[in-house]
């Protein structure tokens, strides 16, 4: 199936017609092709965007939130086409697309449909100077939009959503990776009566069309989600023509399980937050460190239930962990298991690649637990991105926060403990803007998402995300 650009309402092919293949990583064929889109490309979805943009930016919000709405329920409609679509393009089990990725993906625009009813600007009496100042949020005009493979429909959403509700118009890239659902989702933003020009979706690798995007002069804003190497090399093109951006990046996140936790509730979420969508989620937490009395037990325990894992095809109800998305990936994965065993820790589970049978050229691997010795080598430090976690004890809760913190990122943390003063200071002394306690990836989205050091900057969600894609400004009246 080929896959097309869609700018102004309408589909289209390449001007230079340069085409990707588009892999399902379940067996490793071709199964369609997308658009390697040029410069040219995405200038006409420029122009698509700058020419809707002053009518979006004056609907009125009820209408604007109509139509959110109605991507949303289109969405909803279709969860098991959508669902199936991901699966395969993405090589995830196909319960996990229709339960989570495409839920959420709808959910995002029916959040920000309605939080845009909601979204207030400020003002201030100025008192004693017969004066009142109020602030208007207007929108920025055309934003960029480029998303990462792990969670590709609900990561593409999560950025449109929010730009269009606020009255921009958008010129969007997904992975090049996992353009499926981008393009499936295109389909439906007619039918929802979303005008055209408002979200104009393009396709193509990131050195191609994602550079054309950033380097944009006109393109005001860009929210960018994905590696923390192509973050920097965003940051550097966009900061001198002041753009507006927003990087959500890599992380290494801790799990911290403390002895005084509730055991089994840990465990089971503690498998989840380990090896969800093959350990490919931003939020994984793939350094785990226990508390010394519960080392042992843990070991056993944590390995014994990692073994019962089903690796298999994505479209089986009963797989847990499906395909790593691409081939590339898997070698990088492959490489840092076996950069592990040369720095002498010990592979306490597989590390194996898997033949699933039928599917032989599929990019399988089961789930890996690493022991190590430190938090300094390679596995803790660098982000893997794959089904493959790290763990090692601790004896102190002073030793555990610095071992936290001595890493390059800080995108999220999960504290296991039901101490409320410890939850209390190390939720305050832990370097991630997302901290769980007693749970893991539990989402409510109106609060703020992203992180610090090399996790990226700004936030998304709720309100934030509305900030970030308006400009205040102030307006002060004397009286
Ligand atoms: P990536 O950085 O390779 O690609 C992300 C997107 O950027 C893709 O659409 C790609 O085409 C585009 N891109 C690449 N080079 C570009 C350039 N020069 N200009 C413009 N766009 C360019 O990341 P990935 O491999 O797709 O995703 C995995 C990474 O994403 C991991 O590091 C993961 O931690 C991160 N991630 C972060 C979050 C978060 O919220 N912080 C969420 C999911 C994934």
């Amino acid at each position: 199936m080929n896959i097309q650009n869609y700018i102004n309402g309408n589909f289209h092919n390449p001007i230079e017609n340069e085409w990707l293949d588009n892999y399902n990583p379940s067996n490793g064929e071709v199964y369609g092709q997308l658009p390697n889109s040029s410069k040219e490309d995405v200038e006409n979805a420029y122009i698509a965007a700058k020419s809707a943009f002053p009518t979006w930016s004056q609907t009125t919000l009820e209408e604007r939130s109509r139509i959110l709405i109605k991507i949303s329920e289109l969405l909803e409609s279709s969860i098991q086409r959508f669902a199936e679509a991901e699966s395969k393009d993405n090589g995830k089990p196909i319960g996990l697309a229709k339960t989570v990725d495409i839920p959420r993906a709808a959910s995002n625009f029916r959040f920000f449909g309605n939080a845009i009813t909601q979204f207030a600007s400020e003002s201030h009496d100025s008192v004693g100077q017969n004066a009142i100042n109020y602030t208007l949020r207007q929108p920025i005009g055309v934003v960029g939009c480029i998303s990462p493979w792990n969670l590709p429909l609900y990561l593409f959403t999560w950025k449109i959503a929010p730009a269009i509700a606020v009255g921009n118009c958008v010129v969007a890239k997904p992975s090049e990776v996992t353009p499926m659902t981008a393009y499936l989702l295109s389909e439906l933003l007619n039918k929802a009566g979303l005008p055209k020009g408002v979200l104009n979706i393009v396709h193509g690798l990131g050195t191609t069309t994602g550079q054309a995007i950033i380097e944009h002069p006109d393109i005001k804003a860009i929210s960018f989600t994905g590696g923390t190497t192509t973050g920097a090399h965003i940051a550097k093109v966009a900061a001198p023509m002041f753009k507006k951006l927003s990087l959500e990046l890599g992380g290494k996140n801790p799990n911290i399980i403390f002895a005084d936790c509730d055991y089994e509730d840990m465990l089971e979420t503690t498998v989840r937050s380990s090896f969800a969508n093959q350990g490919q989620i931003c939020l994984c937490g793939s350094r785990i460190f226990v508390e010394a009395s519960i080392y042992d037990k843990f070991k056993t325990d944590f390995v014994e239930k990692v073994k019962q894992l089903k690796v298999g095809h994505p479209s089986k109800n009963d797989t847990d962990i499906g395909a790593l998305v691409s081939k590339a990936h898997l070698k990088k994965v492959k490489n840092y298991i076996n950069m592990a065993k040369a720095e002498n820790n010990v592979i306490l589970c597989s590390g194996n690649e898997v033949t699933v049978k039928g599917f032989e050229n599929g990019y399988y691997l089961e789930p890996t637990i690493i022991e190590v010795k430190t938090n300094e080598c390679t596995v803790n430090q660098e982000e893997i991105f794959g089904p493959v976690v790290s763990i090692m004890p601790f004896n102190t809760e002073d030793e555990v926060l610095q071992m936290a913190n001595q890493v390059k990122y800080g995108l999220s943390a999960t504290l296991w403990t039901n101490d409320v003063k410890r939850t209390m200071r190390m939720s305050n002394q832990l370097q991630a803007g997302i901290v769980w306690v007693n749970t893991w990836m539990l989402r409510d989205l109106r609060t703020p998402f992203g992180g610090v050091k090399a996790s990226g900057i700004g936030r998304e969600g709720g309100f934030e995300a509305l900030r970030f894609f308006t400009e205040a400004k102030n307006v002060c009246i004397k009286y």
